[in-house]
């Protein structure tokens, strides 16, 4: 496996939409379209992407959901939730999703739901998936090689809000410590803002 990474800030957080493509196989996912415009199309061209495997979502907020139906139209790709976030989906009150948004295409089911500990395979290794809740109910981090999708979980020398709808602070605090807890270091490739290391987040994160 030779990985190569990319990232496409969507919509007007702006929001990581990370794309991850193995060199040797042609294999690729696409983690958290929070909206999709030419600007990403374009990046997953000019990446050399035209299909995907898979499509991460490492929670159901609008912000990390809301290109998912037309890039999973254009290029494909099982879209992939933790259970317990299934509703997100389909439930405006949960993702957040304001009305403005109505006549945009919609997924309201994703093709594979995860929990703790589930894999997937991806070229010749495998994606792990941690159930990390707190930020939501549901919120993951998938780990691939040395690299950590954080979603909203934990950000450079920050963790996620969990003042929203299945937010809880003691869960969000449990995970990140999990994830502290890791063997080795890893790329943190966050839902917002910069990448950051484990091992820094290890010495500067307050949170850890
Ligand atoms: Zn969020
Ligand atoms: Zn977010």
């Amino acid at each position: 496996m030779k990985l190569e990474i990319r990232v496409c800030e969507v919509g007007f957080l702006p929001t990581n939409c990370w794309l991850v493509k193995d060199s040797e196989t042609s294999r690729s996912f696409a983690v958290d379209p929070g909206w999709y415009d030419e600007t990403l199309e374009h990046a997953l061209h000019a990446f050399g992407i035209d299909r995907l495997d898979y499509i991460l979502l490492t929670h159901g907020h609008h912000d990390h959901t809301l290109g998912l139906a037309q890039l999973n139209a254009r290029f494909g790709g099982k879209t992939v939730l933790h259970e317990s976030e299934a509703a997100f989906l389909s439930d405006d009150s949960l993702s957040l999703r304001h009305p403005a948004f109505k006549g945009l295409p919609r997924t309201d089911k994703a093709d594979i739901l995860v929990k703790d500990g589930d894999t997937l395979p991806f070229a010749d290794g495998e994606i792990r998936v941690l159930h990390t809740p707190g930020h939501t109910r549901g919120s993951v981090c998938y780990l691939l090689g040395d690299m950590l999708f954080a979603g909203d979980t934990l950000f450079q020398e920050s963790v996620g809000r969990t003042d929203l709808p299945t937010g809880n602070t003691a869960q969000l605090l449990s995970s990140v410590r999990r994830l502290a807890a890791l063997e080795g270091d890893f790329r943190v490739l966050p839902g917002h803002g910069p990448e950051t290391t484990l091992s820094h987040e290890r010495k500067h994160n307050p949170y850890l």
